[in-house]
């Protein structure tokens, strides 16, 4: 995650202290604080609103989507904890003149606004919650946002919408809701390129689809993703996948693991001819090409190393690939890394077979790589529970949690509810 953005966020949201508290005349500070939290709740919530966007510029101030999801997440939660305070600490002042009709609306919106965000909160950290709804959950927090803003426009308060203060937060909640609103947009209207799948093919349990660009194609760097719908199939609910290959003349492909309801029928449902829309590209999991590297993949996070390998120049330091695989049969791509791993002298592949009763630990790593090891670049892009044990141990070879970089096979990370859940239900079992 880029620290400009975290602190871009910290900082507009810090701001409206200051206003606030060099306002005159004002001396219950206690509810001056309450109204801060709220001003606040509604800046974070504008954030919220327009990292989940996918502009191109949101990726460039906070880091790979992926990571940007992770921000809104804990934006969301940050902002939970704002409004409960907020309605906690009384932020009603006395002197402020008599209340009408539209200051009583404002004032059931907010209630409205705080009761619903708790619900949609809840629930969007609830990974177990099947994806499709999850998302229309989801984007009903944009309403609650709207109500949020109608609150803070017409509630009761010490400085005037014409005011500094009540320019700065109103014209946040106008980009939040300018951004709700693209967020809303049908997917078929947002900037996307047309290929056409050109071939599918069956590779250790996951269905590769190659697709040729139908007029002028993206440019992805290896490693990035896109965002592909289907279009035509019975399948055209937007996905992201990473590009397993780049060919020079723009055919594109990805590679996807059936895991769930939409991948699992994927190969029955696409054909070739069929066309394919994709937003992109989007990430940050760029190769450096500069000093030692190690790239661990985890059964389908070998994509981004695909095109990795392939983009590895013959100058370029050497680089490791670990490859950890359920079987030799269960590794999607195995011949063909093996094929561009034999043709590049910098590139060497250790295949990770759990079958075979091999594991990667970070001892077995550091043997392997050798005193190169505490000057790597590590990435990793595979399951969590491979991740969740890696760098802890790999600190031990002087592997620092700078040098440690991963992509998120996954928007919705949750809080670890569904870990703690597993946890307690294996014990339990026991
Ligand atoms: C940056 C990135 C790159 C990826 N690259 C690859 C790849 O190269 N190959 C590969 O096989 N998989 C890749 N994935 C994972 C792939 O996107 C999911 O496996 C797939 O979307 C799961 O969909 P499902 O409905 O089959 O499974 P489900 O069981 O319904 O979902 C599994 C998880 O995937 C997420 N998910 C479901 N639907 C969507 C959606 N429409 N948009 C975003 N996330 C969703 C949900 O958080 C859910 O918990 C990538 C994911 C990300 C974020």
């Amino acid at each position: 995650m880029n620290p400009l953005g975290i602190f871009l966020i910290t900082a507009t949201a810090l701001f409206p202290a200051y206003q606030l508290f060099s306002l005159p005349n004002v001396a219950d500070k206690v509810a001056l604080f309450s109204q801060y939290l709220g001003l606040a709740a509604l800046i974070l919530m504008a954030w919220g609103q327009i990292l989940a966007t996918r502009f191109r510029g949101v990726e460039t101030i906070f880091g790979g989507l992926d990571r940007v999801y992770v921000l809104h997440k804990w934006t969301g939660i940050v902002v939970m904890a704002a409004i409960l305070l907020h309605d906690t600490i009384d932020a009603d002042m006395d002197g402020l003149g008599r209340e009408t009709a539209l200051n009583e609306l404002a004032e059931t919106l907010g209630e409205l606004s705080l009761y619903g965000l708790l619900i949609l909160v809840v629930i969007s950290v609830a990974t177990f919650i099947p994806y499709h709804l999850w998302k229309w959950t989801h984007k009903a927090m944009g309403a609650l946002f709207a109500a949020g803003t109608f609150h803070f426009f017409f509630i009761m308060k010490p400085f005037a919408m014409g005011d500094p203060a009540g320019l700065y937060t109103g014209a946040f909640c106008a980009a939040g809701i300018l951004a709700y609103l693209w967020t809303l947009l049908p997917e078929r209207m947002r900037p996307s390129r047309a290929y056409n799948i050109s071939k599918l093919e069956q590779t250790g349990g996951a269905l590769a689809i190659t697709m040729a660009p139908k007029s002028r194609g993206l440019r992805p760097h290896p490693g990035q993703f896109g965002i592909l719908r289907f279009t035509g199939a019975r399948k055209s609910e937007p996905h992201p996948f990473s590009f397993s290959q780049i060919a020079p003349d723009g055919t594109l492909r990805v590679t996807a693991k059936a895991l769930g309801d939409f991948t699992s029928g994927l190969s029955g449902a696409l054909k070739v001819g069929q066309e394919v829309r994709i937003q992109g590209p989007f990430g940050r999991f760029r190769l450096s090409g500069k000093g030692p590297e190690v790239w661990i993949a985890g059964g389908i996070g070998i994509t981004p190393f695909l095109a990795w390998a392939e983009a590895l120049e013959a100058n370029a330091d050497p680089a490791h690939l670990f490859y950890c695989v359920r079987s030799q049969n269960d590794a999607p791509h195995l011949a063909e890394i093996q094929a561009i791993a034999d043709g590049k002298p910098n590139l060497s592949l250790h295949v990770f077979a759990s079958s075979d009763g091999a594991r990667l630990t970070a001892a077995t790593l550091a043997e392997t790589v050798g005193s190169d090891l505490g000057n790597a670049k590590v990435s990793f892009c595979g399951p969590l529970s491979l991740r969740a044990a890696l760098p802890k141990d790999l600190q031990r070879y002087g592997v620092t949690a700078r040098s440690f970089h991963y992509e998120e096979f996954e928007f919705r990370t949750g809080i670890g509810l569904k870990r703690l859940a597993n946890r307690i239900l294996a014990k339990a079992i026991r």
